[in-house]
């Protein structure tokens, strides 16, 4: 098969567009010829590598992908061993077939270990994540446990698929499991332009909040605008944005922010009411950094952090998304063998929505 892969870590220059074995599926496994990839900063930081990463090389990126299944294990069905009971593949139905068009779900549980079988399984003790630890979909195959694909309608676009699936599930499971958020509650969105923030915006809508965002280049306002923010801060304007959230919220500050920056955290806290919660699944201005604890106690404020969802709700947001209730925004489409400058884009934070790689069809026999 064709894949974007690296031998070893580094910048854009070390992706390589090359032909590599396509993956043989083990038990309990589908092989699915990818139509669409999408992108995640994740892919860049495990392409640059960090101290301690180990993979085994060569590494293909991705977590995202949609495309059709080309091959099932026997008896299929999907209750797989372990997986929880109410895992559906998609549309209430639970056997999938040879033809159907998914879109895949990144966070890879064990199926067996006590979180899974509680229905948690991304708090799996042997967590993956597609695309960081094992191959991932920037390749025309990839082979995965069937209870991780969602079945599509046969109309449904592979890319807005890709484009949904990390992001939307983990926005959902934040917001709405982990954060309680409620009809009516106010949700501060830090950050216009990412994926997981235009996805925030539309499930904070779509639970009937009402909706702040603030960024720094009016473009990206503009856009989150159209996706139905009702209040817009210029960052750019308003150095001290907690402020202008205090002004904005009649002097009350917010119930919710959604930090996925972290090194605004100290602005977040600053822009919470009384008894707010700060939720975050990631920290794009860096790791490390500092807050005053005592806007934490006395304001009775909660940080509450989240990663990826469980399969079931995977399958509630997916549900959303077919349904037409959310839509994701798609940036730009690359070709396979343009990875490297899409991967720029999105490292350059020049991207309003997410950016979506086209795979090209497969030529030649397929041996199974
Ligand atoms: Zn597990």
């Amino acid at each position: 098969m064709k894949a974007v892969l690296f031998r070893q870590h580094g910048g854009p220059g070390v992706l390589e567009y090359t032909d590599f074995p396509t993956p043989e599926p083990k038990p309990g496994e589908a092989l699915i010829r990818l139509r669409a990839a999408a992108l995640n900063r994740m892919d860049v930081m495990v392409r640059n590598g960090w101290p301690g990463i180990k993979l085994e090389l060569p590494h293909i990126n991705g977590a995202d992908g949609a495309g059709e299944i080309v091959a099932l294990p026997k008896n299929t069905g999907t209750v797989v061993s372990g997986a929880p009971a109410e895992t559906k593949c998609g549309n209430g139905e639970n056997k999938l077939e040879t033809g159907d068009h998914v879109v895949i779900n990144a966070n890879l549980g064990c199926g067996t270990c006590e979180f899974c079988l509680a229905g948690k399984d991304n708090m799996c003790r042997n967590w993956h994540l597609l695309g960081e630890t094992v191959r991932g979909t920037y390749a025309q195959y990839v082979a995965l446990p069937v209870r991780q694909l969602y079945r599509l309608p046969k109309d449904f676009d592979f890319h807005q698929a890709a484009a949904t699936a990390l992001v939307y599930q983990t926005a959902w499971h934040s917001l709405v499991h982990r954060g309680s958020l409620q009809k009516g509650e106010t949700v501060l969105i830090v950050g216009a332009g990412g994926g997981v923030n235009t996805a925030s915006i539309q499930i904070a809508k779509y639970t009937g909040a009402q909706v702040l965002v603030v960024g720094s280049e009016a473009r990206k306002l503009k856009g989150a605008e159209s996706l139905g923010a009702d209040i817009l801060i210029d960052r750019s304007k308003e150095q001290d944005w907690s402020k202008a959230v205090f002004l904005a919220t009649n002097k009350r500050g917010v119930d919710v922010v959604v930090d996925d920056v972290g090194t605004t955290f100290m602005q977040s806290l600053r822009a919470l009411r009384k008894g707010g919660r700060l939720l975050t699944v990631g920290n794009s201005g860096g790791p490390k950094f500092e807050i005053d604890n005592r806007f934490m106690f006395a304001k009775n404020l909660s940080i509450i952090g989240s990663t990826m969802s469980p399969l079931s709700e995977f399958t509630e947001v997916m549900d959303l998304v077919v349904a037409g209730k959310l839509k994701p925004v798609i940036d730009q489409t690359y070709s396979l063998e343009n990875a490297a400058s899409a991967q720029e884009r999105l490292w350059r934070n020049e991207n309003f929505g997410k950016i979506t790689l086209d795979i090209p069809g497969s030529t030649g026999l397929l041996c199974l």
